[in-house]
């Protein structure tokens, strides 16, 4: 039977290839010219990096059993993180409980609160009772104001910007869940996972694989309208010079944020609309520096200062090697905004002038000089808006329309988003489909 599948990110070239496997006719349409949506790359220094920064954990599972089952485990590399605060003028480590209990802008009591706080989210708690309570109230409630705003709120900032004060305890869980789970035999250093040659390599395999199972995959093609028929999804078309196109398929995947599947396909009946109208994502913004020398010797450096114009410095050569980029240094800035938001269309150049003093701060011999390329990418739905009760927004992935479904990260839930996270979310719309072809109820 033929698919269509709608974005060529991680969901949806998983979700092509796991159908092909079963043997449907599978085509997948992608606006852009590259495939790997939130984690493409781009050519630097003779090899690829990715727009935005991304690693895996020891904990993701289904991500490392496809690298796996691509034949791509000897390009995985596992090395240590190196995760740091910056506060007040100074860069603390922040990796091992060790570092929490030096960490000397919390007293002494509030550091053991932290530390054992910490080590009751890790083991014991359920998300679910933590669902309905923003993260502010549940930590200063339990752990105090103060390490709120030293420690927890610096990282839902780095996430959720503006937001940060609305934000699910829930969502907090399960980063600490998460991290934990990453941790190396001692139960200290975190190990964080990177293909060679950046993750271009798994996307470039499951276009491959897809390829050689039957499917079709046409990139620099975006799709303009889901068609659909009475109740039923009857195929989409796509946009080219000529004029619109369309392509019949009885089954369509739609792996796109919540609001272009809104947009792509407005004969959706009102209820399941406004379900989607509900969940709201933030975009982010990264500005991409090469650099002569080191900002700092941090790879993930939290900004706990609500001065600073980024809200994260994420320095890749200090989790890689600077020799892979023939010896130049490389810094993401991140922030995160609304796509609506003026700051978020600002030009590269524009940002750097505002980021230089605070590159300062962060480094006081840090030189503008030492800049020798500039990238500035954007992502309008890199993270879905985690606010209390979120599990009752969550769209399900099967539409109202027959034949018609929707897998994108504003179904990942208590996780965090990720790339593992995309990739069971591929692997079980899937799933769905089969199930649902062949008369199962769900
Ligand atoms: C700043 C940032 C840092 C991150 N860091 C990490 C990390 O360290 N580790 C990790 O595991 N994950 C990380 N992630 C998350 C990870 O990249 C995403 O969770 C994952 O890539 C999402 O995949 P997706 O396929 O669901 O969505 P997307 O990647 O958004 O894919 C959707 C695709 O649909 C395409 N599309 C949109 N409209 C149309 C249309 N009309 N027609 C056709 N195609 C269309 C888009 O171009 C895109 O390719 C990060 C994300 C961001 C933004």
């Amino acid at each position: 039977m033929k698919v269509g599948v709608i974005g060529g990110g991680i969901t949806g070239l998983t979700a092509a290839y796991e159908l092909a496997k079963r043997g449907y006719a599978v085509s997948l349409f992608e606006s852009e010219p590259d495939l790997g949506g939130q984690a493409a790359t781009f050519p630097i220094e003779g090899t690829r990096l990715e727009k935005f920064y991304h690693h895996i954990f020891t904990s993701d599972r289904e991500m490392i059993a496809l690298i796996e089952e691509l034949g791509l485990a000897e390009e995985m590399r596992w090395l240590p993180s190196k995760v740091g605060i910056y506060y007040e003028k100074e860069i603390y480590d922040f990796v091992t409980p060790l570092d929490l209990l030096r960490f000397r802008p919390l007293g002494l009591f509030q550091r053991l609160r932290t530390g054992l706080v910490t080590l009751y989210l890790q083991r014991f708690a359920n998300w679910r009772n933590l669902e309905n309570v923003t993260a502010l109230e549940w930590v200063r409630q339990n752990v105090g104001q103060q390490p709120y705003e030293v420690i927890f709120r610096p990282l839902l900032r780095g996430k959720f910007g503006q937001h940060a004060d609305e934000i699910s305890m829930a969502w907090l869980w399960s980063k600490f869940k998460h991290r934990v789970a990453s941790r190396g035999p001692a139960m200290q250093r975190e190990l964080l996972g990177y293909m060679e040659g950046s993750f271009q390599g798994l996307i470039d395999r499951l276009a491959e694989r897809i390829g050689e199972l039957g499917g079709e995959i046409y990139q620099g093609s975006p799709v303009k309208r889901v068609l659909i028929e009475g109740n039923r999804v009857t195929g989409l078309e796509t946009e080219s010079t000529e004029g619109g196109i369309e392509h019949r398929f009885p089954l369509v995947i739609a792996t796109v944020p919540s609001f272009v599947f809104l947009e792509i396909a407005p004969e959706l009946p009102e209820a399941y609309e406004a379900r989607l109208r509900q969940v709201e994502y933030l975009g982010a913004v990264c500005l991409v520096l090469s650099s002569k020398e080191p900002l700092s010797r941090i790879y993930w450096l939290n900004i706990s200062d609500t001065g600073f114009p980024f809200v994260g410095a994420i320095e890749q050569t200090n989790f890689i090697p600077p020799e892979v980029y023939n010896g130049k240094h490389i810094v993401y800035l991140s922030n995160y905004l609304s796509r609506h938001d003026p700051n978020y269309h600002l030009p590269p150049e524009e940002l750097l002038t505002a980021y230089l003093p605070f590159l300062k701060k962060i480094n006081p011999s840090f030189d503008e000089g030492w800049i020798e390329e500039l990238w500035l990418f954007r992502a309008d739905a890199a993270q879905p808006i985690i606010t209390c009760d979120y599990s009752e927004r969550i769209p399900p992935l099967w539409t109202p329309v027959e034949g018609l479904y929707l897998a994108n990260t504003s179904q990942i839930y208590p996780q965090d988003r990720g790339m593992n996270y995309s990739v069971r979310l591929g692997q079980r719309a899937a799933e769905i489909v089969e199930r649902v072809e062949k008369g199962e109820t769900l």
